[in-house]
Parts: C-alpha cells; sequence; structure tokens
C-alpha cells in the first residue's frame, strides 16, 4: 500500500523533481558514509589583527572532498545535514579537531569554530564543547564559537542560558555575520557575545556605497562602547581593507589577507608572522 500512495503522490511533482530528490538522497547516503569514513578536512582562514600586523586567530571552515563530486561547498552540505540528525556529529568532528589543531599551534592565536543553529537546540552542544576542550587541552580563552543571528531567532530564555553556559567554560561568543538577521541590535542587548563579525555584504560595497562605509564605521563604534570586538569579513581588495582601517576597525579576514587553508599552511604562516618583516599584505598567498 505504501508503493500505490507513492505513485499517487509523484504523479502530482513536477518533472525533475524526482529526480532532484533522489539526488539528495544520494548526498544524505554519502554525507553519513563520509562521517564513517571520516572525509571530512577542516581548512583555516587567517584572522588579522590590524594594529599589530599579525595573525591573532584563524576560522575552521570545514571541507568535503567528496570522492566523485570533488570539493562540496558547506553551503551545499551544511542544510543537509541540520535536516537530518548528522550536524551533531559533524559539529563534533569540527570541535575536537579544530581544538586538537589549535591545542598544536604556537602563541596565544584563537580559533573559531562555527555553530549551526540545529546544534543550539538541545543543551548537548555544552558537553561537546566541554569534552573537545578537556581532550585536546586547549586554553578555553583561546576557543572563539561562531553562532549566527538565526539561531537566536526563537526560545530566547533558554538560547540566553545557553549560551551563558558555553561562556561559563571561559569560551569567546561572536556573533557571525553580523547585519544579515531580523533584529541584530536586540541580539547585542539580549546575548552575551564578546565579539562581532561583520557581514561580508557590507565590507564589499563600502567602496561603491558610503552608506556602507557609514554602516561599518557605525557597527565599529557600537561594538567599542560595548566593549566587544568587530571584524570585518570578506575583505578583497586594498581599498576595502584601507576603509575598513579607516573606521577604525581592529580585525579583518578575507581574501585580500589570506584564503582557507589547511593546517600546516597555517602553521607556516604564523612561523613567517615570526620574523621582523610585516605580514600585510598577504594578497596572493592563497592555499
Ligand atoms: P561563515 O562562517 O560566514 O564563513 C565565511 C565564509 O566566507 C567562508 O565560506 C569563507 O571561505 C568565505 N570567505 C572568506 N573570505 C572571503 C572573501 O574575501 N570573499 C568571499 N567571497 N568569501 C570569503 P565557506 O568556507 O564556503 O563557508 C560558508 C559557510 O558555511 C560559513 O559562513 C558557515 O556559515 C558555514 N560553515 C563552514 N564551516 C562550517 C562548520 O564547520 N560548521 C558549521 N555549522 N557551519 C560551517
Ligand atoms: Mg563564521
Ligand atoms: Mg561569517
Ligand atoms: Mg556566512
Amino acid at each position: 500500500e505504501a508503493k500505490a500512495s507513492g505513485r499517487g503522490v509523484s504523479r502530482f511533482f513536477e518533472p525533475g523533481i524526482e529526480s532532484k530528490l533522489y539526488a539528495r538522497l544520494e548526498l544524505e547516503r554519502d554525507l553519513r558514509a563520509a562521517l564513517a569514513a571520516e572525509q571530512f578536512e577542516l581548512a583555516y582562514q587567517p584572522v588579522f589583527d590590524l594594529v599589530a600586523d599579525r595573525v591573532c586567530g584563524f576560522e575552521a571552515l570545514i571541507r568535503w572532498p567528496h570522492p566523485e563530486r570533488g570539493l562540496v561547498s558547506p553551503a551545499e552540505f551544511i542544510p543537509l545535514a541540520e535536516e537530518t540528525e548528522l550536524i551533531g556529529e559533524i559539529g563534533a568532528f569540527v570541535l575536537n579537531r579544530a581544538c586538537a589543531d589549535a591545542a598544536r599551534l604556537p602563541g596565544d592565536v584563537r580559533i573559531a569554530v562555527n555553530l549551526s543553529p540545529v546544534q543550539l537546540r538541545t543543551d548537548d552542544i555544552v558537553d561537546a564543547v566541554a569534552s573537545a576542550l578537556q581532550r585536546s587541552g586547549l586554553d578555553p580563552r583561546r576557543l572563539e564559537l561562531e553562532i549566527t543571528e538565526s539561531a537566536l531567532l526563537e526560545d530566547n530564555e533558554r538560547i540566553a542560558t545557553l549560551l551563558e553556559r558555553l561562556r561559563g567554560l571561559g569560551t569567546r561568543l561572536v556573533l557571525d555575520d553580523f547585519g544579515t538577521g531580523y533584529s541584530s541590535l536586540s541580539y547585542l542587548r539580549r546575548f552575551p557575545f564578546d565579539k562581532i563579525k561583520i557581514d561580508q555584504s557590507f565590507v564589499r560595497e563600502m567602496t561603491t556605497r558610503s552608506n556602507c562605509v557609514a554602516i561599518v564605521g557605525a557597527v565599529v563604534g557600537l561594538a567599542d562602547e560595548l566593549g566587544m570586538t568587530a571584524t570585518a569579513e570578506g575583505v578583497e581588495t586594498a581599498d576595502q581593507l584601507d576603509l575598513v582601517r579607516q573606521v577604525g576597525c581592529l580585525e579583518a579576514q578575507g581574501y585580500l589577507l589570506g584564503r582557507p587553508k589547511p593546517i600546516l599552511a597555517a602553521f607556516e604562516l604564523l612561523r613567517g608572522a615570526g620574523s621582523a618583516k610585516p605580514t600585510l599584505p598577504l594578497a596572493a598567498v592563497g592555499s
């Protein structure tokens, strides 16, 4: 009888939908296999301290080198992992690997890990973070947890308590993609963030729209007043970097400064930065 209703439903699908569904199922199957086979990798994008002209941290970004499809973008598979129950396991992998890698990096550089809104739906995330810290021995103050505004839409009381617990572990909380949510300012009022990452859409348009310069400048000033740091994301050109500096932003990240790269290349970058030569700009260093 399942067969009959299946056939009945499929008659209403537009052509192409079935093959899309099939492709999705296939991707989901591959995602499970990738977890089991530990196929995921992390790429590390440097974050620059614009005052000291040095690398002050890295953002861990997940990479999936698929055996047949090549590199699959997180923009494609993270949403799928969120719809299935796989994001918890993937998230735990990212936390464990990033903390272990960070613990081996020299100096006091920070490591930023992205948390999915789905990972914040239960309190399990507190144990996952605590366990990654404990296993790696990483100083919690070196771990930044990046949370996007979409995680904060609902259930404010519970999320606020959860974020306090994460912060209680000694980690720093970062509001990612700032300015793209529905109620960016109220999130700053309600939740205990240490850092704001200004979304790349604002940074990119600074060179063409003066209102974007004003917006980025205002966010930097706001962060400062609130005792937070602001990081400009997505800096791609020298002109953008100039403007970001001019409005007083203290940290920046983007292809101009460095692409996401394997841990060994991140390590090399830090060793290079130990020399007297200023490390900015690193255009064309690539990964
Ligand atoms: P995000 O956290 O905002 O990360 C920044 C994204 O912008 C990264 O894309 C990075 O490679 C890209 N980017 C950095 N600099 C530039 C630039 O100058 N120009 C442009 N055009 N792009 C730049 P990526 O690695 O493809 O990741 C996309 C999104 O996927 C991330 O956005 C994050 O939301 C999510 N993501 C990545 N890794 C993870 C992860 O481990 N866990 C979770 N839950 N989400 C992740
Ligand atoms: Mg991020
Ligand atoms: Mg971001
Ligand atoms: Mg983003």
